[in-house]
C-alpha cells in the first residue's frame, strides 16, 4: 500500500477528535481553535498559560547527507514518538509545515510514510491551516508596499537596484528566478530588477519560526532590512511603517497547528523553512510547546546534520533557552551504499563493501553531533531490502566508533518497531551531559563560518567572492557581526560540490555572498550554486495525482 492509502484506511476508521488528542496532554477544549474534526491551533491564551510549565527532556533528530535512496527522519520522528508513548512516556512531536514545492515536484511530503504518519497528510501536505499562503500574503504585501513606496515619491530615498525583499510563491517556479517589473510608463511603478523566492527561503518564515510571541514576532519585523538607500544606508520595515500590517497578516499563522500520528501521538507541526537555504527547524513556539506538554519532545531539523542539525544547535537553541538532551542520527543501509558508491537502481542487492565505503559518511555526522556534548544514537530506518548481515555491519561499525546503532522497523510495524530504540533514548537521556557550543557568536564572521566549514563540513579553508566581501564591509559598517551564521549550502555533500559523497576533506568552500537577515536575526552565507526558488523535475509529482468525483485525493504520495 502506498502511503496515502494507508493514512486514509486509517483516517476512514481510526482517527480521533483532536479534542481527545489534546486531553492526553491535559488539554481542553477551549484550549484549541478548531479548523475541522482533526486539525487545531493553540490558543494565544493557552501559550501564554503554558508559559510557566516546566519543559521536559528535548531531542533531535536528524540524519546523514540526503540522497535519492530516502533517509527517513519525519518517520523515524514519528515511529520513535509512538513507541515512546507505547513505553508509557508522554511524548510530543514537533515537526515541520511541507511546502508545496516538494510536495508537487518530488516524490515525498513532510507527514512520514508507511505505518509512522501523521494524519490527516492529505491537509497537512496542501493547505493545512493556511500558513504558509499566509506567509505568502505577507511576504508579497511587503513587497508591493516597497513598490508602491518607490511610485509614490521615495520619502525614504531608496535605491531600487539595492532592495534584498523578494517576492514568494510556494511552488516551484523556475520562470520567476529572475523577473524585471514596473514595466508599463508612470502609472505602473518604477521599473527595476525583481526576484521570486520560494515561501519557505523567505527571512519572514525564519521570523515566524523564531518569535517567541506576538511582541517578539512585531519587533522581528520591524527589524528586516527591506533594502539600502542611495547611501548605502540600511532602511527597515520599521522605517516604512508597515509593521502593524504584516503582523496583522500573521496573527494566525503564529499559533502552532495540532495533529495525530496514527497511533494518536499529538504532534505540532508548525513553520517549515528549508534547511539548505533557510535554518530548517520547526518553529521555536511549536517545539517550546511540545516541551511543555510533554515529558519528551521530539523534534526533527531538516536535511542532513551538517545543515539542519548544526543550525538547531548554533541558531535555534539559543532562541529556544534549550539544547537538545540528546540526537539521534537517522541512517539507511541503502543511502550509505549510495554514498559508497552503489547505483540507484542496484541498491536493494546487498553489497557490504559498498556499505563500508559509505559509512564514513555516518562517522562524520555521529563526530560533528558529538562535538556538541549531548549523547549520540544512531538510529536506522530498516528498509524491506536491507539483509542481516548488512544490519549486522552497521552495528558492529558503529560500535567500533563507540556509539550505539538500533535498527527500527517504523514504516511496517509504527511504534512497536521502534521499542529497542526507545529504550535506548530513554536510557541516554537519563545520563548527565554538558552542552558544547560550537562557536562563540561574538567571534569574527569570517572566523565563524572557517569554524562551521572545518568543524562540521570538514574543510580547509573558504574562499570570499568580490560581492561577499563587500557584503561583509557593509555588515561590519553597521555592527551587525554578532549575529550567527546561516550557511545556504548543497544538501547533498557535506562540500559545497553535491557530487561529493561520503566524506570529503582538503576541500575549499566558496561563499558568492553574506546577506543580512536582521529580523530573524541571522546572517546568510550563500556557497556554491544553491538557489532560493527550485525548479520542478521532468516528471513532477504532480503528474500522479487526481481527485475523485466525492473529493477522495489519490497520488499524493
Ligand atoms: P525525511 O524526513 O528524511 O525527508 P521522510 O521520513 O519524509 O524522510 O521519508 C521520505 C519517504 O521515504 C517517505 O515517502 C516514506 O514513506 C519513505 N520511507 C521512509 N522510511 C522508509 C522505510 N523504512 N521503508 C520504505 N519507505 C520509507
Amino acid at each position: 500500500m502506498s502511503d496515502i492509502e494507508i493514512a486514509q484506511a486509517n483516517e476512514a476508521n481510526e482517527m480521533l477528535p483532536i479534542t481527545a488528542v489534546a486531553k492526553t496532554v491535559g488539554l481542553q477544549a477551549d484550549d484549541l481553535e478548531l479548523y475541522g474534526q482533526a486539525k487545531a491551533k493553540l490558543s494565544y491564551p493557552t501559550l501564554q498559560r503554558l508559559a510557566d510549565q516546566p519543559l521536559g527532556k528535548l531531542v533531535l533528530v536528524t540524519s546523514i547527507n540526503p540522497t535519492p535512496a530516502g533517509e527517513g527522519k519525519s518517520t523515524v520522528t514519528i515511529g520513535l514518538g509512538d513507541a515512546l508513548n507505547l513505553r508509557r512516556q508522554k511524548a510530543v512531536i514537533a515537526l515541520r509545515e511541507p511546502s508545496l514545492g516538494p510536495v508537487m515536484g518530488m516524490k515525498g511530503g513532510a507527514t512520514g510514510g508507511g505505518y509512522s504518519q501523521v494524519v490527516p497528510m492529505e491537509d497537512i501536505n496542501l493547505h493545512f491551516t493556511g500558513d504558509m499562503h499566509a506567509l505568502t500574503t505577507a511576504v508579497d504585501t511587503l513587497a508591493a508596499l516597497i513598490d508602491n513606496h518607490l511610485h509614490q515619491g521615495n520619502a525614504l530615498n531608496l535605491d531600487p537596484r539595492r532592495i534584498l525583499w523578494h517576492r514568494v510563491l510556494d511552488i516551484n517556479d523556475r520562470a520567476l528566478r529572475h523577473t524585471v517589473i514596473g514595466l508599463g510608463g508612470p502609472t505602473s511603478g518604477v521599473p527595476r530588477e525583481n526576484q521570486f523566492d520560494i515561501t519557505v527561503a523567505s527571512e519572514l518564515m525564519a521570523v515566524l519560526c523564531l518569535a517567541e510571541n506576538m511582541h517578539d514576532l512585531k519587533a522581528r519585523i520591524g527589524r528586516i532590512v527591506i533594502g539600502f538607500t542611495y547611501d548605502r544606508q540600511p532602511v527597515t520595515v520599521s522605517q516604512l511603517g508597515v509593521t502593524g500590517a504584516i503582523a496583522v497578516l500573521l496573527k494566525d499563522a503564529l499559533k502552532p497547528n495540532l495533529v495525530q500520528t496514527l497511533a494518536h501521538t499529538p504532534t505540532l507541526i508548525h513553520g517549515g523553512p528549508f534547511a539548505n537555504i533557510a535554518h530548517g527547524c520547526n518553529s521555536v513556539l511549536a517545539t517550546k510547546t511540545a516541551l511543555q506538554l510533554g515529558d519528551i519532545a521530539l523534534t526533527e531539523a531538516g536535511f542532513g546534520a551538517d545543515l539542519g542539525a548544526e543550525k538547531f544547535m548554533d541558531i535555534k537553541a539559543p532562541v529556544l533557552g534549550k539544547t537538545p538532551d540528546a540526537v539521534v542520527i537517522v541512517a539507511t543501509v541503502r543511502a550509505l551504499k549510495y554514498n559508497g558508491g552503489q547505483a540507484l537502481k542496484d541498491l536493494t542487492t546487498e553489497n557490504r563493501d559498498a556499505l563500508a565505503q559509505g559509512f564514513a559518511n555516518l562517522a562524520k555526522h555521529v563526530a560533528n553531533m558529538q562535538q556538541y556534548g549531548r549523547p549520540v544514537l544512531v538510529a536506522i530506518n530498516r528498509f524491506t531490502s536491507d539483509t542481516d548481515a548488512e544490519i549486522a555491519d552497521l552495528v558492529a561499525a558503529c560500535a567500533q566508533l563507540g556509539v550505539q546503532a538500533i535498527p527500527a522497523d517504523v514504516w511496517g510495524q509504527g511504534g512497536q518497531g521502534a521499542l529497542a530504540l526507545a529504550d535506548a533514548l530513554i536510557t541516554a537521556l537519563a545520563t548527565t551531559s554538558r552542552f558544547v557550543p560550537l562557536y562563540d557568536p561574538k567571534a569574527p564572521v569570517k572566523a565563524k563560518i572557517t569554524t562551521i566549514v572545518q568543524k562540521i563540513y570538514g574543510g580547509k579553508d573558504v574562499v570570499y567572492d568580490h560581492q561577499a566581501e563587500l557584503a561583509l564591509k557593509t555588515i561590519a559598517a553597521n555592527g551587525w557581526e554578532d549575529l550567527p551564521i546561516c550557511m545556504a549550502k548543497t544538501q547533498y555533500s557535506l562540500s559545497d560540490d553535491p557530487k561529493a559523497l561520503g566524506a570529503p576533506t582538503g576541500f575549499t568552500m566558496h561563499v558568492r555572498d553574506v546577506i543580512p537577515k536582521l529580523g530573524a536575526g541571522f546572517l546568510v552565507v550563500m556557497t556554491g550554486s544553491v538557489l532560493t526558488m527550485p525548479g520542478l523535475p521532468k516528471t513532477p509529482a504532480a503528474m500522479n495525482m487526481d481527485v475523485s468525483d466525492d473529493g477522495v485525493i489519490s497520488g499524493l504520495f
